[in-house]
């Protein structure tokens, strides 16, 4: 596909269009990784942060939620229940926060590889080099860092850089790949300023980095952010992207398009704005996985990157049934196994 190609689905708005891209997509992802729904299972283990991205509910700068770093005997029991909820990966997300130290995390790696045999991926933002040699040695088997816009100089602007240690994501993209972990990234959709041409460049540039799983959600105001109170205009109607439902499900059909065997995850961002089948449209649109959360209760709501986070006050194991029942419910079964590139 073109640029111009995929342009012009994104500006698409003829609903039987759109049902074929849908169909072709879903099409596309039975031919490719199955009938499968693999389940991460996602401990976000603090929500201390150095930075200060412009869209993010927990950047530095905001004074107005109580912070949390889980210990690690909490972060191995989160993993145990993911196990027992039969979840194959758990993933250990958090702000960048270098209180999770190389040595703490390393060693919660370790333990929970031998205490429940699952795969571990990180996602803990801008790590250094040694960093992330350190916990692929440890075993770590995947990382996830979305670019979140290509657009260099609107990236610019809405991550603040952090001294000397800012580094580039495409750069630590690279190293990550280097090092062999499987390697996830993504981006955001509808942030302000962000134009349809430059989301058509995020699209391939996903198909270039060849990304083993590929997250991308809708943009949701937070007010505590400079973008939710408005610093920076949305451009021109017919220019800016929206951040709505439709638009995301564009993205997750366009990506199974080109990047056939990745897994795509329907994320909970979009479960945000449609908590009602947000997630079964992303799964009938070229979607194979799902991540239900497994952090305690006690620290969900206050992992408040975006208000109104899907599935926040419901128990692990309450989600798990009701997901079960979704993925049925499409005529699909949950994945078994790490559901990693062989898709086991
Ligand atoms: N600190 C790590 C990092 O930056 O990669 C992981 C945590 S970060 C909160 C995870 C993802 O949340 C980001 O990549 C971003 O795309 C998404 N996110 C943050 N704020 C958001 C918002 N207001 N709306 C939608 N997604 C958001």
């Amino acid at each position: 596909m073109t640029v111009a190609e995929i342009e012009a689905w994104l500006r698409q708005e003829d609903p039987k269009q759109l049902e074929q891209l849908w169909q072709s997509a879903d099409q596309i992802r039975r031919d490719h990784v199955g009938d499968a729904v693999h389940l991460r299972g996602l401990i976000e283990i603090s929500n201390r942060c150095v930075r200060a991205c412009w869209y993010c509910g927990i950047r530095k700068d905001n004074k107005n939620i109580e912070r949390y770093r889980m210990t690690a005997d909490e972060v191995l029991q989160s993993a145990q229940l993911a196990k027992r909820l039969g979840y194959g990966t758990v993933v250990l997300q958090a702000g960048e926060d270098p209180g999770l130290s190389e040595p703490w995390v390393s060693n919660i790696v370790q333990r929970i590889q031998s205490d429940t045999g699952l795969a571990v991926t990180l996602s803990l933002g801008e790590r250094k080099p040694h960093e992330l040699r350190a916990w692929r040695q440890a075993g770590a088997d995947r990382y996830l860092l979305r670019f979140e816009t290509s657009d260099s100089a609107l990236f610019a602007k809405i991550h603040p850089a952090l001294g000397h240690s800012s580094r580039d994501r495409f750069a630590i993209l690279a190293e990550l790949r280097d090092l062999g972990y499987e390697v996830g990234s993504g981006f955001l959709i509808g942030i302000p300023g962000q134009s349809y041409a430059s989301l058509a460049q995020d699209l391939l540039r996903c198909r270039a980095l060849g990304l083993d799983m590929i997250g991308v959600g809708p943009w949701l105001a937070h007010p505590e952010t400079p973008l939710g109170l408005g610093m920076v205009p949305p451009l021109a109607a017919g220019e800016q992207v929206p951040a709505d439902e439709r638009m995301t499900l564009k993205c997750v059909a366009l990506l199974r398009k080109l990047c056939p065997n990745a897994n795509l995850p329907a994320t909970t961002a979009l479960a945000t704005l449609d908590g009602h089948a947000g997630r079964e449209h992303a799964l009938q649109s070229g979607a194979n996985v799902v991540m239900p959360n497994v952090t305690p209760i006690q620290y969900r709501a206050l992992y408040e990157i975006y208000p109104g986070k899907a599935c926040v006050s419901e128990a692990a194991e309450v989600c798990a049934q009701c997901l079960a029942g979704r993925i049925a419910s499409l005529g699909r079964h949950i994945g078994t196994g790490p559901g990693g590139k062989t898709l086991d």
